[in-house]
C-alpha cells in the first residue's frame, strides 16, 4: 500500500488494528467531511493483536466464558450482570458489521465471521454445579434463553465428539449457545480498504509515530519512515492511540501528567495448532473450560475450530508466554526503556500483588510440549502430541 501522508488532518489514528481501523470508519461514516490519517509501523495492515493467529477470534459474548460470570453470591445465585453487558456489547458490534456489509464496505461477512456454536464444559460436582447455576440465572434474560444445559454425556457427545471420547467416567456438564468466531485482522484490513478510497483520508503503513506532544489547540506528531528513516511531522486536532502494544511508549511521550505512573508488562499468547483434516473435520464448536485453580482468568484453555486463510484448524490454547517487546515486531528493550522513576514503584506492587500470576507466567512459559498436551488432553482425552504443533 502507498504510504499517504495528509497535511495537517482533523485527527491521527495511531494503529491499524480492529481498533483504529473501527474507530476511523465510524469517524467517516458520521462526518464524511473529516480529514483522517491512520499510521501503522508495519507494511502490511493489522499483523499485531487483531492478526487472525494472535488471539482466539473468539465474538466475546459471554455465552461460554466463564469469567464474565464470577463465584456464587450469598443468596447461591450467579451474579450474571457483567455477562449481559458483553452480550449488548457484541450485539453492537454485529449490528455495525451487519450494515457495513449491507453498504458493500466490506465484502462478504462470512469471509470475517462464522457462526459456531459457544459449549462451557466443566467436570466435578463443584464446577456442575456452579454450571448448573449460571445457567439457570443466565436462562431468565432474552439474551440467553436458547442456552441448553446438559449433564447428559450423550448429548455433549454430539455437541464436541472430541472432548468426550476417551474421557473416563466422572461428572461432567455443559451448555450450549449460539456464538461466532470472528476474524478480526481481515476485518480490519477491510475496513482500511474502504477508509483509503474515502476523499480525504490516508493510511501511512510502514511509517512509525515516534513521539506525541501537545502543542496549543492540537498535537504535534512526529513519524518515521521504517524502510527509509526518511522523518516528517504532522499536526492534528485530535489522536487516537489505537497502538496496541505499542501504546505506552507513545503515551510516556506526551509527557502528560496523566501518564506518570503507568506502566506495563507484556504477556504473550501461544497456541497448539492442528492441521490433521481428519480432526478438524470432528470438532465445530468453541469449547471454553473452567480456569484451573490458582491460576488467572486468562488461563481458562479453550478447543476452538478456527478458519483462517480459507482453511479449517483447530486450536488449543493459550498459553502464556513471557516476553520483553510490547509488540510482536517490538525489540527486547521495550520493556526496560519503558521503566521511569514515576512507574518503577506502580510495577514492582502489580507484581508483588499478583505473585499467583507470575508464577503462572514463569511455569506457562517453561512448559515442555508433552506437559502442554496434558493440557490439551483436558478438553480432548485422546489428542496425539504427532497431530499438534506450536
Ligand atoms: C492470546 C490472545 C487471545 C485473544 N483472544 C481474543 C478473542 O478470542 N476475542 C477477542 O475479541 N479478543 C481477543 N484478544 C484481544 C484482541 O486480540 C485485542 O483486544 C485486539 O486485537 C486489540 O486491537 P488493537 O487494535 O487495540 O491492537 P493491535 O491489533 O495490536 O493494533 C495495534 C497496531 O498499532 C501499531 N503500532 C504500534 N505502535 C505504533 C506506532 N508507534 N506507530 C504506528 N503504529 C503503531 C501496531 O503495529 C499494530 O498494528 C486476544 C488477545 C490475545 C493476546
Amino acid at each position: 500500500m502507498d504510504a499517504r501522508i495528509l497535511e495537517a488532518p482533523d485527527i491521527v489514528l495511531v494503529g491499524s488494528g480492529i481498533m483504529s481501523a473501527t474507530l476511523a470508519v465510524m469517524l467517516k461514516r458520521l462526518n464524511p467531511r473529516l480529514r483522517i490519517q491512520l499510521v501503522e509501523i508495519t507494511s502490511e495492515l493489522a499483523q499485531e493483536a487483531s492478526n487472525g493467529w494472535n488471539n482466539a477470534g473468539t465474538g466475546h459474548a459471554g455465552i461460554c466464558e466463564l469469567s464474565y460470570t464470577p463465584a456464587r453470591d450469598q443468596s447461591g445465585g450467579v451474579p450474571i450482570t457483567r455477562a449481559l453487558h458483553i452480550f449488548e456489547q457484541f450485539e453492537h458490534s454485529k449490528q455495525f458489521w451487519g450494515s457495513a456489509t449491507a453498504e458493500g464496505m466490506v465484502g462478504a461477512a462470512a469471509d470475517f465471521i462464522h457462526a459456531v456454536p459457544h459449549v462451557c464444559f466443566v467436570k466435578g460436582r463443584g464446577d456442575v454445579d456452579f454450571l448448573r447455576a449460571r445457567h439457570t440465572a443466565m436462562a431468565e434474560h432474552h439474551f440467553f434463553r436458547s442456552m441448553t444445559f446438559t449433564t447428559d454425556s450423550s448429548m455433549i457427545q454430539q455437541w464436541a465428539p472430541l472432548v468426550m471420547e476417551g474421557r473416563d467416567a466422572c461428572s461432567v456438564a455443559a451448555t450450549s449457545g449460539d456464538g461466532t468466531e470472528v476474524d478480526y485482522g481481515l476485518l480490519a484490513r477491510r475496513l482500511c480498504s474502504w477508509l483509503v478510497e474515502q476523499e480525504n483520508c490516508g493510511i501511512a503503513a510502514g511509517w512509525k509515530v515516534t513521539k506525541l506532544q501537545r502543542g496549543a489547540g492540537e498535537w504535534h506528531l512526529d513519524l518515521r519512515c521504517m524502510a527509509s528513516g526518511e522523518e516528517r511531522k504532522q499536526r492534528a486536532k485530535f489522536v487516537f492511540v489505537g497502538a496496541g502494544g505499542g501504546s505506552l511508549p507513545l503515551l510516556q511521550s506526551t509527557g502528560l501528567a496523566e501518564v506518570a505512573g503507568l506502566g506495563g508488562f507484556p504477556i504473550g499468547g501461544q497456541w497448539l495448532v492442528c492441521d490433521e483434516p481428519s480432526i478438524c473435520a470432528r470438532h465445530e464448536a468453541k469449547v471454553y473450560g473452567a480456569t484451573p485453580p490458582s491460576s488467572p482468568s486468562l488461563g481458562a484453555g479453550h478447543l476452538d475450530v478456527r478458519r483462517l486463510n480459507g482453511q479449517r484448524q483447530l486450536l488449543f490454547g493459550p498459553f502464556a508466554s513471557w516476553t520483553t517487546r510490547f509488540l510482536k515486531h517490538g525489540h527486547w528493550s521495550d520493556l526496560p526503556l519503558s521503566i521511569r522513576a514515576n512507574n518503577l514503584g506502580a510495577l514492582l506492587q502489580a507484581g508483588l500483588r499478583n505473585l499467583s500470576l507470575v508464577k503462572y507466567l514463569v511455569t506457562q512459559g517453561l512448559q515442555s510440549m508433552e506437559s502442554r498436551m496434558e493440557a490439551v488432553r483436558e478438553y480432548y482425552p485422546n489428542a496425539r502430541s504427532e497431530h499438534w504443533r506450536l
